[in-house]
């Protein structure tokens, strides 16, 4: 068993103003930010209102402002490296998983970059009758309009590309913007608006603050001269969100936790789907929105895939920021593997089998070995849960409709996986999944075209795609007569 060091055991950052910041796989203090308080979170809004105001970046003509987006993709292709080591650090991912995220992130700017010069209104000249006669000689069109001044507010897991999915469209629709990282993993997005800088976006159009949620977070969320929040994280955290922009009814994106179902049939190609599902639960270690933790599997295939998951979670090797050859790196933090290991442990009290799995790993960094469990109910927190850990459950069903409902029973509609060789079973099952990405034969696959858009409590609006800019404007339609 390791020593357990507490990210932050003092509660020191509370108190001193400063946050201490550390090396989930290692333990290690690696640095500290400040917990900027209302004065700086006012000072950041009027920064960016100015920029907002004065069209600095807004106005800029189309061609220009895609430049500094596509100048800044390029800094991060060249220095994936240099980015990758403080994202490795940040977060206890190995380095290999860190360049993966700063290679999709680069894919995500280079999406975004290319909306710039294409973005444009709707126009009609519908004929109307009218009050006093009919509406003729009408031409009208729509324009998007940048919303204004964003907030834009991420969690700690893929910082760097997660911070990305929120700056790169708020950016390319011409919003200025103040980006507040988690606590636990500041500095890549602090490298991130340096690298903005540096490829010439404008003084004060992206301001990085750091701070805990509950000073500065909830200080740029109540701010009145914020527009518009785009926050990923918690649903709890999203509630008090929804609460606190109700003041200057802000407009929001909300990207919100999940409990998503995997769901293998019979006739499942079982060389693709032991892997798809073991990724689909570990990738991250679990720590993942998109994680699918419930793992549904038809009665006939099912002693097989329990046993050859459990030998797939058993091979993946789990090491920190420094060992090359892991896959799977530590929970961010001591609070959360505590958390994990409470979940885990309610369920063995009410009768959930552990397969493999289920312990503290024997190192330093806040390690939980890849988890796989049986036995559980419909009730137990294990299955209720956003559980943000390695650990999966494995439940038999017979029937289409049965699996379905048990899919469904979840107040999260994040996303869904799908395993099986029937075409029509394929489409029907994912015409009835409440979720807002569906994957068939696969999992956790993403493309910067396609949205993730969660249903019931897993958020409002969406990200990727153009679902994901859509958000950052305002329409305005303008009648013309002549
Ligand atoms: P969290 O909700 O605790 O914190 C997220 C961010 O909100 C942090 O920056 C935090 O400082 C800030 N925050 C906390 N309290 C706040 C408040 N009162 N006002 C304003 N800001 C506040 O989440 P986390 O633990 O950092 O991240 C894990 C969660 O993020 C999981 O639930 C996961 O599902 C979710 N997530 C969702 C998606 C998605 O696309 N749907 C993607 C990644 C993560």
């Amino acid at each position: 068993m390791s020593d357990v060091i507490e990210a932050d055991p003092a509660g020191e950052g509370h108190a001193s103003g400063i946050i201490p910041v550390f090396d989930p796989s290692t333990e290690e203090r690696i640095g500290e930010v400040p917990d900027s308080d209302q004065k700086v979170v006012d000072a950041a809004v009027a920064r960016a209102r100015e920029t907002f105001e004065s069209g600095v970046w807004r106005k800029l003509p189309a061609t220009r402002r895609a430049e500094v987006l596509f100048r800044a993709a390029q800094i991060i292709r060249d220095r994936t490296d240099e980015i990758a080591a403080i994202e490795s650090r940040d977060n206890g991912l190995n380095l290999a998983a860190a360049r993966h995220i700063i290679t999709v992130s680069y894919d995500m700017l280079m999406y975004y970059a290319g909306w710039v010069g294409k973005i444009h209104g709707e126009s009609s000249n519908v004929v109307s009758d009218g009050l006093l006669g009919r509406y003729e000689n009408y031409h009208n069109f729509t324009q998007l309009e940048p919303v204004g001044v964003v907030g834009l507010i991420i969690p700690w897991n893929g910082p760097f590309f997660v911070a990305m999915l929120k700056v790169a469209p708020a950016l390319a629709a011409g919003c200025s913007a103040v980006l507040k990282p988690a606590e636990e993993t500041p500095f890549s997005a602090l490298k991130l608006e340096e690298i903005f800088r540096e490829a010439g976006l404008p003084d004060g159009v992206l301001n990085v603050i750091t701070g805990y949620g509950e000073t500065t977070g909830a200080a740029l969320t109540a701010h009145p001269d914020v527009d518009k929040i785009s926050f990923t994280g918690s649903t709890e955290v999203g509630r008090l969100i929804v609460k606190a922009a109700a003041g200057n009814l802000k407009r929001l994106t909300l990207e919100l936790g999940g409990k998503s179902p995997l769901i293998m049939f019979d006739d499942a190609n079982l060389k693709k789907a032991i892997p798809g599902a073991g990724m689909g639960l570990l990738a991250g270690s679990g720590q993942n929105c998109s994680c699918t933790s419930r793992i549904y599997v038809q009665r006939g295939i099912y002693d097989q895939v329990v046993a050859k998951l459990a030998a797939f979670a058993q091979k993946l090797p789990m090491g920190g920021s420094d060992e090359p050859g892991s896959l799977l790196g530590p929970l961010i933090s001591e609070k959360q593997r505590q958390r994990v290991l409470g979940i885990l442990n309610d369920g063995v009290a009410g009768g959930a089998e552990v397969v493999t799995g289920g312990k503290v790993m024997d190192r330093r960094g806040y390690f939980v070995e890849a988890t796989i469990v049986t036995n559980t109910t419909p009730d137990m927190r294990l299955i209720r849960e956003e559980i943000f850990g390695p650990v999966g459950c494995v439940i038999p069903f017979d029937e289409e409709d049965e699996v379905l409902a048990a899919a469904n029973d979840t107040r999260y509609g994040l996303a869904g996986s799908i395993w099986t060789e029937s075409l029509s079973r394929a489409h029907r099952v994912a015409n009835e999944l409440r979720a807002g990405q569906v994957w068939v034969n696969c999992a956790i696959a993403a493309d910067p075209a396609m949205p993730i858009s969660g249903h019931k409590e897993s958020g409002w609006g969406g990200e990727r795609g153009w679902k994901g800019i859509e958000g950052y404007f305002n329409t305005k339609a303008v009648y013309m007569s002549h």
